[in-house]
Formats: structure tokens, sequence, C-alpha cells
């Protein structure tokens, strides 16, 4: 679909990518692609491919006036049922403030009974803004962000390049939470490689403790075909964590150090792992840990290797 012509089909620059539970959500294209990706960072992600290798996904914020024709042509299809809505793709909220304050106003107008507009954002999008622009994003009805810290290890985060401190990350949640914006954060199991994999895990539960997310999920780390990270395995720089039992130890230690004060959703419901859990931090901390052991002892409770996606 041609984003300068009139039109009756939403726009999306495919593939796109949204969280597990925004399976109802209707997407609304606002940005394309993935400025950390445009700068080089994360050598993991498959944003990182694209943004050299498919031109369509190169990173652009989209004019303010085709998102809001999108949300006009949604509002057609599905005005009064429509609950939730996820602004794609990477970091939807790089967008400047009084735009953002446009869409969502467009949204809750467009669509009597919706409930959340959510959001991928870079922490450096988060501490960008001052707290009264995240207060008036909240109060407009931007409800929750979802945000990769990928690991709480600075090791970690300097190897695959995120561009960004561990402290960053945790003063970008906190100042979300404080605002009222609920936060989703993301970790990766195995993203530390054998070499790194303890610290990996100590840390991320550390600095889970210390973010006290409202969500928090965990993805095994699935490698991309092409990216850096693809690269390092290929030369020996880097070893992957290949077996079940590698992973659950490393998540068995990063659930030991999460020590929120809470109370933080945890999952790890994501395709990629292989485990699915579910609990409430720190409440169930235990129960998740059982889970786990149980799960180390006796492998037919894991999701098949070919079940396993990205
Ligand atoms: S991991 Fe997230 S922030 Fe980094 S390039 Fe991928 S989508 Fe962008």
């Amino acid at each position: 679909m041609n984003e300068n012509t009139a039109r009756n089909e939403m726009f999306y620059a495919e593939p796109v990518y949204r969280p597990p539970s925004e399976a109802s959500s209707l997407l609304i294209q606002a940005t394309v692609g993935c400025s950390s990706a445009a700068a080089g960072r994360c050598y993991f992600c498959n944003s990182y491919v694209f943004h050299k290798t498919v031109p369509e996904k190169r990173f652009r914020i989209r004019p303010t006036r085709d998102i809001l024709e999108d949300i006009e042509i949604g509002r057609r299809e599905y005005g009064t049922i429509l609950e939730r809505i996820f602004l794609l793709d990477s970091n939807a909220l790089i967008i400047k403030t009084p735009e953002l304050l446009k869409i969502l106003k467009a949204c809750y107008e467009s669509f009597p009974n919706l409930r959340q507009v959510s959001c991928y954002a870079c922490c450096e999008d988060i501490l960008r803004k001052s707290d009264e622009e995240l207060g008036q994003l909240h109060e407009a009805g931007l409800t929750l962000v979802f945000i990769g810290l990928e690991s709480g290890d600075q090791e970690v985060l300097d190897l695959v390049n995120k561009g960004v401190s561990v402290q960053e990350q945790i003063d970008a949640v906190k100042k979300a939470n404080r605002a009222g914006i609920q936060t989703s954060v993301t970790v990766i199991i195995g993203l530390g490689g054998k070499r790194l994999t303890e610290q990996h895990a100590v840390n991320t539960g550390k600095a889970a403790g210390k973010m006290n997310s409202t969500f928090f999920a965990a993805l095994t780390l699935m490698v991309v075909p092409n990216t850096p990270m693809d690269e390092m395995i290929k030369k020996g720089e880097f070893e992957l964590l290949t077996e079940p039992l590698e992973i659950l130890k490393e998540l068995e230690f990063m659930v030991m150090n999460i020590d929120a004060p809470g109370p933080v959703i945890f999952r790890t419901n994501h395709a990629s792992n292989y485990l699915p859990l579910r609990g409430t931090l720190p409440r169930d901390k235990e129960a998740l840990l059982r889970t786990i052991r149980n799960a180390m002892k006796d492998p037919s409770l894991l999701r098949p290797e070919s079940m396993r996606g990205l």
C-alpha cells in the first residue's frame, strides 16, 4: 500500500511484531522500524538486519496525518468493539509528545470502548521526556509501554551493543511508573552465552528487583541469521547455551535474584521459551522456582524444540 495515495486499508510496513499479550489489539503503524537499529545497536535483533536490508522497514516516524487516517479507517471497521490499540513499530514513544497526544486523542474519540493504548519504547525515549510530558501521555490514555532491558548485566549489554547502561534502563522504568504508565520489561535468557551466563542471570534478577515493573517477561535467545551475533557465533566469539538445562539454570538464578517489592507479574509465555511460567512476584517466587526445578528433572514438561519460535 502506497503511503501517499487515498486509502481504504490501513498501512502496514510488513513484517510487524507485537508483544504476545497484544494479540487482540488493533495495530496502528505509528513509526516504522527502530531508531536503535538505525543507530547500529542490538546485535541480536532482526530490526538490525531489516534496517540494513529491507528499505520499507528503515526507521521513520510516519506523518501524524497518515496515522490519524489509519485510525479513521480502523474506526469504520471496529468502532464500538475495539478495546485495545498497540502502536507499532519498535519505539513509537520516540514521537514528539504533542503529536502523540493528538494520536491518543483520536484513538479514544474514535473507539468509545477503548481501554488501553500501548507501545514499545527505548529507555532513552522515556528519559528524553519530562515527568510532565509522561504525565500528560498517561492522562491522555497511554497505559502501558514495553521496554527491552535484555540484560541487567553491563558486560552483556556492551557485548550486544545495546547502547545504554543498566542504570539508565532502571531509571527509565521507574520514571514511567512514577508517571502512572504501566511498564512491561523483557529480558533475553542466554544473551550472555556460556561465558557470562551466571552474571547475566544474577544481575538481571537484581535489576528487575530495582525496577519493580508492572510486568516482567523473559524470552529465550534465538539467533537471527545475518545479525552480528550470528557472525560472532560463526567466528567462535560467542558460545550459545544450547541445552534446555543450561537455559533453565539461568532462569532459576534470575528468578532467585529478583527481590522486587512487587506486585510484578512475571511470565515466560513467549514462543521462544522452553517453559511457560506465570506468577506474581514476590508472592509466587518459591512456586515459580519449584516449577523450574521440576522441569529440570523432567524434560517432558518442556516445549519441544520444533514448537519454539521468534
Ligand atoms: S532490540 Fe528493540 S531496541 Fe534494539 S534494535 Fe531490536 S527492536 Fe530496536
